[in-house]
């Protein structure tokens, strides 16, 4: 094997590898890093395959290794082809998600000496500047040289010098800038006089570090004395502690206020799930068939955590490993505790909020096997885990999964695609399976597991009351409030009680769509059902799939009434209301634009909890995770923002997020109860919801689907052209159409069609206009990829989201 394969950090490299060939006497192997020259530069590549051939005549060697050990395993560079491949994503950025954290640096050039001795009369007077510099230090960076004689001058000067032989370049990454966290630690001075008297807060701190004999972190220090740092001050000043600052190792699970766990005797429907899948394990293991893929299906608080905890078990014990995924939100203390308190030590968290040095410590400890489990967002499905054995995902039908910039993934196909290539066995598990999923269970694609009953409170409890309440009789009755009479009496009910409350709104969607105040009405497209936006330019209702485009009507096209407007509540507005409406009242609002800094999001909920206010108001953040017994009360303050967005999953994402809010009622004690308010009380996804159904739900969304034909009976892509000048815009995205329906028709491909191009539904971001086509069909990836997209394209394969 003299040739490599090399994909190359750079943009120009695209979907593509290039040639390398190997110099004598350098071995190089599949996954490893290395670096190359390109073009003018030095570049990192990853080594993706060896050949005896090169795929083109003239190849350049490769510079040498950028680490002895090769950085992505065999699995993991065959996973990021084909991310690669079908989301039609550079290279580059794939093999970039598996690299260990940070490793996407520069090269610094350093010269070094070659041993050879010149005839040093030949030599100008700075070739033998930088000839002296070199043989006195070994080792000089290009960068000194070049503060020395300027750019210019010093990179003439070098390359004549390296073809004589004078000298050689060499190669090294950036130093990683990891600082080492340092943490206060206090002390008693051991013979210090009694000199001093000290009472109250200041002896009680002495008394505590008495009873320790070793320093104690001020952290904790704090927190058990409940001692102010003055206090700690003020015995320093008398000599009777000592400040230390110690480097403390970033370890991102505190075990100290961890109790181990054991496996909970399971309930009968958990035991009928937990052996099916300890049998696909075994099998797993045993044969070289293909890996079982389970759909555990259980509702809120049915004890689907504890069976990934069991099944995690399960595995170690066939000595595998193993990753589980849970979304960005719900990676809290609270969830990380439940894994780590069963397998204490042998936990590694990975995720965004960590620093850069907490990820790379993290990412190399995994590596080594040092962890039975990894536990992370999304990107957490490319940990270097080795022996993988089971995948779980929970909460598998949320958004966050797809990844909004490129490689377009989704953790979920990504994780089946890596399950098919390791052997691992996947769970995804939901309350609210994607329809997507639950299909492919009822094909046999993968097996169901259900846990239809709760555990908590006790099992077999009921699942909170939902009151769907008609706004359009709210209004007859002459209440203009954005509270119903039920919603306010419920309120008012709680806080009496001195219960909880929490507030929905998904502010999403916003007043784009129209409704009519007396039948509820809403204007759709003739040709795609879905609801038409009102666009900011002109009087006009447009489609945002196929660009059809109706004049805003004066009155309802149904019943005839003028009172057709537009609709839309923020949370903002939704607090003034709040604040006006009960006034003695106090409420927290959770949001993105409440959130701040690292901890906001416990500061809010630790409030929250600690009861600091009765009502808590938020957008679908306070849907997912939330686990507090005194909430009583959940009211959806608008269920029509997300059910009007023009999106045909619109019916399917209501549903789920109904289903989620009423899950955080009545986990306590005292029961709950749901106030849901809309205009289409109708509506099949919140008919479903309110019954708590999801057969009902699936039935008709399935139905839907067909009739549509969306997926599951095809695959979408989405493809957006943004460009600061709207008609350039318009005009490409149209060139673009014609373009891909001569391709499709040359190359006989039945089963693909295009609708658009239609302003995207955020026609404009950050000052560049939007316009979108969407493609159906089954092989669209393969039909895309030899496609030219100039500048300015994003192509999304399986979008969550048409809008
Ligand atoms: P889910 O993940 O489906 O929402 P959890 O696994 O979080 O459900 O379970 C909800 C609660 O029920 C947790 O507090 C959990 O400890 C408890 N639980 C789960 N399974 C059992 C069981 N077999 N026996 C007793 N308690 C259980
Ligand atoms: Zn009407
Ligand atoms: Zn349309």
């Amino acid at each position: 094997m003299r040739y490599a394969e090399v994909s190359v950090n750079s943009p120009v490299a695209q979907r593509r590898t290039f040639s390398y060939a190997i110099p004598s006497g350098l071995t190089v192997d599949v996954g490893q890093a290395v670096w190359v020259p390109f073009g003018e530069k030095v570049l990192q590549g990853i080594v993706l395959e060896l050949s005896p051939h090169p795929a083109v005549e003239e190849t350049r060697e490769i510079i040498g290794a950028i680490e002895p050990e090769r950085v992505l395993s065999p699995v993991h560079v065959s996973l990021a082809r084909w991310i690669s491949e079908y989301y039609l994503s550079p290279l580059f950025d794939a093999v970039a998600l598996m690299l260990p954290p940070g490793f996407e640096r520069k090269a610094i050039t350093f010269i070094d000496a070659t041993g050879r001795e010149p005839d040093r009369s030949s030599l100008t007077s700075e070739q033998r500047r930088v000839l002296d510099l070199v043989l006195e230090q070994g080792k000089v960076e290009l960068k000194k040289l070049e503060k020395l004689l300027g750019k210019r001058k010093a990179s003439s000067v070098v390359s004549q010098m390296v073809k004589q032989g004078l000298i050689a370049r060499s190669y090294d990454l950036e130093p990683i800038r990891v600082r080492p966290r340092k943490d206060l630690y206090i002390y008693k001075v051991a013979n210090a006089g009694k000199a001093h008297r000290v009472a109250g807060k200041q002896a009680a701190l002495l008394d505590f570090l008495v009873e320790r004999s070793a320093p104690v972190s001020w952290a904790e220090a704090r927190e058990k004395t409940g001692c102010s740092k003055a206090v700690a001050d003020a015995l320093l000043r008398k000599g009777l502690i000592e400040y230390r600052q110690v480097d403390v190792k970033r370890e991102p699970i505190s075990y100290e206020n961890i109790t181990p766990s054991s496996p909970l005797p399971l309930t009968a429907e958990q035991q009928t799930a937990f052996d099916s899948i300890k049998s696909g394990l075994i099998k797993a293991i045993g044969d070289g068939t293909a890996p079982d893929i389970f759909l555990l299906h259980g509702v809120t608080g049915s004890g689907k955590t504890e069976i990934y905890l069991q099944a995690l078990a399960e595995a170690v014990k066939l000595g595998k490993k193993g990753i589980a995924l849970v979304p960005e939100i719900a990676l809290t203390p609270q969830t990380i505790e439940r894994f780590a308190a069963r397998f204490p030590r042998r936990v590694a968290v990975l995720h965004s909020k960590l620093s850069l040095g907490e990820q790379y410590d993290e990412w190399h400890r995994i590596r080594n096997g040092e962890f039975d489990v990894v536990i992370g967002s999304r990107s957490a499905i490319f940990a270097p885990q080795p022996d993988l054995g089971l995948i779980i995902i929970d909460e598998e039908h949320e958004w966050t999964y797809k990844q909004d910039n490129s490689p377009h993934y989704h953790a979920r196909d990504v994780s089946i695609k890596l399950a098919e290539l390791t052997g691992a066995v996947v769970i995804l598990g939901s309350a609210t399976p994607d329809v997507e999923t639950f299909y492919k269970a009822q094909n046999g694609d993968y097996k169901l597991l259900t846990l239809p009953q709760r555990v908590v409170p006790r099992e077999g409890a009921s699942l909170p009351q939902v009151e769907v309440v008609d706004m359009r009789e709210e209004l007859r009755a002459g209440n203009r409030s954005i509270f119903s009479r039920s919603l306010a009496e419920a309120i008012n009910d709680a806080i009496a009680g001195r219960e909880q409350v929490i507030l929905f709104l998904n502010r999403r969607g916003g007043a784009t769509f129209i409704q009519c105040r007396r039948c509820g009405f809403v204007l759709r497209c003739r040709r795609c059902e879905v609801p038409l936006t009102h666009h900011i330019a002109g009087d006009v209702l447009t489609c945002h799939q196929c660009n059809y485009r109706v004049p805003i009507p004066q009155v309802c096209p149904n019943c005839s009434s003028r009172q057709i407007k537009f609709l839309g509540t923020g949370t903002q507005k939704l607090e003034q209301e709040v604040g006006y409406t009960f006034p003695r009242v106090r409420h927290l609002r959770w949001d993105s634009d409440a959130i701040g800094g690292r901890s906001s999001h416990e500061n809010i909920l630790r409030k929250f909890r600690g009861r600091e206010a009765e009502i808590l108001i938020g957008t679908q953040m306070v849907a997912k995770g939330l686990d507090i017994p005194s909430v009583t009360l959940v009211g959806v303050v608008s269920a029509d923002t997300s059910l009007n967005l023009p999106d045909f999953r619109s019916g399917e994402r209501t549903f789920q997020l109904l289903s989620q809010v009423a899950g955080r009622a009545g986990r306590g004690p005292s029961g709950g109860r749901v106030v849901i308010q809309t205009f289409s009380p109708e509506n099949y996804a919140i008919q479903a919801a309110a019954g708590h159904d999801y057969a009902a739900f699936y039935e008709q969304e399935i139905a839907y689907r067909r009739q549509l034909h969306n997926p599951p009976f095809t695959r979408l892509a989405r493809l957006v052209y943004s460009h600061t000048n709207d008609a350039i815009c318009q005009r490409e995205a149209e060139r673009m159409k014609a373009l891909l329906i001569g391709e499709r028709d040359a190359r006989g491909i039945g089963d693909t069609s295009l609708i658009g191009p239609a302003p995207a539904f955020i026609h404009r971001l950050r000052g560049r206009f939007r316009w979108q086509l969407i493609l159906r069909g089954s092989g669209l990836s393969d039909f895309l990829s030899p496609i030219a997209f100039p500048q300015g394209w994003t192509i999304d394969i399986d979008p969550m989201s048409l809008v």
